[in-house]
Formats: structure tokens, C-alpha cells, sequence
């Protein structure tokens, strides 16, 4: 399914690819796989220039390479980077490695020791040239929020890219409220909780692996269904291998029953709000 990423932002499918730690695989079958999630419609390529610094990067570049038109690529900066003259030396540094003259998003990875108004300033800076065609923020709390919108002003954030997965809801309580409010897309990252999916013997996997069986799917494709059930919400999984990337396309068609949400909501309940947005 097609969501457009933000208000006023492009169309886009709602589950994309992600790439963190992609570097520490077989690069062959990391490219033959985000080739054929493209071809599966996982349009949506994330990494950032702190994976494998860089080299996940310099693959995705391999991977899209005569292929750029289809793909809605989004990129991080550090933010130790993120000040005005770091900002433009990393997106270009994550130009190069990627082999292409644009980004579709580029993000502020996580909050760190420049002010937020240095920062955007950069990301409207690149903006203008045709660097990057939109900006966002990762790791970003509702508070965090509030502040980036005083200083941005309405219509400038396209994303916030947040932990998401069945067992992390936190940011049900006040970010995806705060997103859906403001028009800013939410990406979860880690829908697969890193690398801690549901047992298939746990409680949790037996009402997953159920809901599945009845819909022809698989346990992964269900989650990933209940994680994007929210026009708002984006996901972006991390495969590897080609077979993960076709199961975790195979989501996109999938569409859970009222019945479906409800049981997953209480195999997995939300939780109490914690006091910060949990991260990796
Ligand atoms: P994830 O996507 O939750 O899980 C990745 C793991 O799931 C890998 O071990 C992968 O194996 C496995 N997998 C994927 N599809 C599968 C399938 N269909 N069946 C079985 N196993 C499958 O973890 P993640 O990498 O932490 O998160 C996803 C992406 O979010 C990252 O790669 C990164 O782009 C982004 N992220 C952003 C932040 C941030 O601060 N903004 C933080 C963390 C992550 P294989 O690789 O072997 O296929």
C-alpha cells in the first residue's frame, strides 16, 4: 500500500528497506536483495553515514546504480556533523558514496550538540541547491518535536524515523499523535525489534502465527501489516537476503481484520507512556 510520506510529500509504498549493519553480510546477496526489493516495490532505501561508516552506503549505491528514479532514498546525518559547514560535508560525502546527486530525505540521526536551528538552516541550505528534496528528524520525543516546529515553522519536517516493533509501542502514546497532527510521516525503524522477533513457541508468536495461517501470510508479513496500519506510519526492514526481502514485501497486500488488530493489540500490549522515547 501507497502512503504519501508526510503532507504534500510523495507517494510512497508503506513498507521500504532498511541497511544498518548490511556491510557485515554477503555484499553480493545484500545487492541482489534491495535490487528485488525494488522490484517488489520496496521503494523506500534507508541508511545513514554512521553504517559501517559509509559502506552501507557505497553497497546501496551499487545496488541502485542506473536505478535511481526508483528508489525514495533517505540518508542520516551524525550529529556531531550536523552543524552548517559539517552538514554539507556529510550529505556530500553520502552523495558520493551513494553515486547519486540527491536525496530524497535527509535526517538528523539523533539530537546531539548543535542547536536545532544550525541544523535546519543546513538541511533548507541543501534543500535549495537540490541536494536533498525533503528533511526530517530521528529519535525525536514529543517535546523535541515541539521545539524542532518552533524553530522550523509548519510544513518543513517531512519525517520523524522512531523505534517501532511489537513489543516497543511507546510512541503510540504521543509521537505518532504529534506526527499525524503536524503532517510528518513516522518511520519505524527495528519493526523486527533489531533482532528479537516473537518466538513462534511464545504466546505472542502463536497469536501471530495464527493470524497468518489465516490470511495465507507469514508472522513477519503480520507484523509488519499491524506496524503500518496507520497511513502515517512507514516501516523499514533490514534484510539481508533475498527471501527476507519478498517475505517482507508480501506485507504489503496483506490487510488485517478489526479482529486481527484486536488480538494483536492485546498479545502486545502498548504499555504505559515511559518518561523518554526508547531507542537503539
Ligand atoms: P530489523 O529490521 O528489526 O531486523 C533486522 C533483522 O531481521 C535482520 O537480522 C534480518 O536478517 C532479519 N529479517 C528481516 N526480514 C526477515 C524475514 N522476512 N524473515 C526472517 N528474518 C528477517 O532491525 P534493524 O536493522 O535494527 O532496523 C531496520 C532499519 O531501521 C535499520 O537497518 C536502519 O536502516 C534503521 N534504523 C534506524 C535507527 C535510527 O536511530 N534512526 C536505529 C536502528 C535502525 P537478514 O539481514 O539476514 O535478512
Amino acid at each position: 500500500m501507497k502512503h504519501a510520506f508526510g503532507q504534500g510529500g510523495p507517494q510512497i509504498a508503506s513498507i521500504g528497506q532498511g541497511s544498518w549493519y548490511i556491510e557485515q553480510g554477503d555484499r553480493k546477496e545484500a545487492i541482489a536483495a534491495f535490487r528485488r526489493g525494488l522490484e517488489l516495490g520496496l521503494s523506500h532505501i534507508d541508511t545513514a553515514e554512521m553504517y559501517g561508516d559509509g559502506r552501507s552506503e557505497a553497497i546501496i549505491g551499487e545496488a541502485i546504480a542506473g536505478r535511481r528514479d526508483e528508489v525514495f532514498l533517505v540518508s542520516k546525518v551524525l550529529p556531531h556533523n550536523a552543524s552548517k559547514t559539517g552538514a554539507r560535508a556529510a550529505c556530500e560525502r553520502s552523495l558520493r558514496h551513494l553515486k547519486t546527486d540527491r536525496l530524497d530525505c535527509y535526517l538528523l540521526h539523533w539530537r546531539g550538540p548543535h542547536r536545532l536551528a544550525e541544523t535546519f538552516d543546513a538541511f533548507e541550505t541543501l534543500k535549495a541547491e537540490g541536494k536533498i528534496l525533503s528533511w526530517g528528524v530521528s529519535n525525536f520525543d514529543e517535546d523535541d518535536l515541539d521545539e524542532a516546529l518552533a524553530v522550523a515553522g509548519p510544513r518543513r519536517i517531512a519525517c520523524n524515523q522512531v523505534l517501532y516493533h511489537l513489543r516497543e509501542r511507546a510512541i503510540e502514546h504521543a509521537v505518532i499523535p504529534w506526527c499525524e497532527r503536524n503532517g510528518v510521516a513516522v518511520t519505524a525503524y527495528s519493526p523486527f525489534g533489531h533482532d528479537d522477533f516473537p518466538e513462534p513457541s511464545s504466546a505472542g508468536g502463536r497469536v501471530l502465527a495464527e493470524i497468518a495461517s489465516a490470511h495465507g501470510a507469514t508472522a513477519r508479513q503480520v507484523a509488519l501489516a499491524f506496524l503500518t496500519r496507520r497511513a502515517s506510519v512507514f516501516a523499514i526492514p533490514k534484510a539481508g537476503r533475498v527471501a527476507h526481502v519478498e517475505d517482507n514485501a508480501g506485507a504489503l497486500g496483506l490487510r488485517l481484520t478489526a479482529a486481527d488488530l484486536a488480538r494483536i493489540d492485546s498479545a502486545f500490549p502498548r504499555g504505559p507512556k515511559p518518561h523518554s522515547l526508547p531507542m537503539l
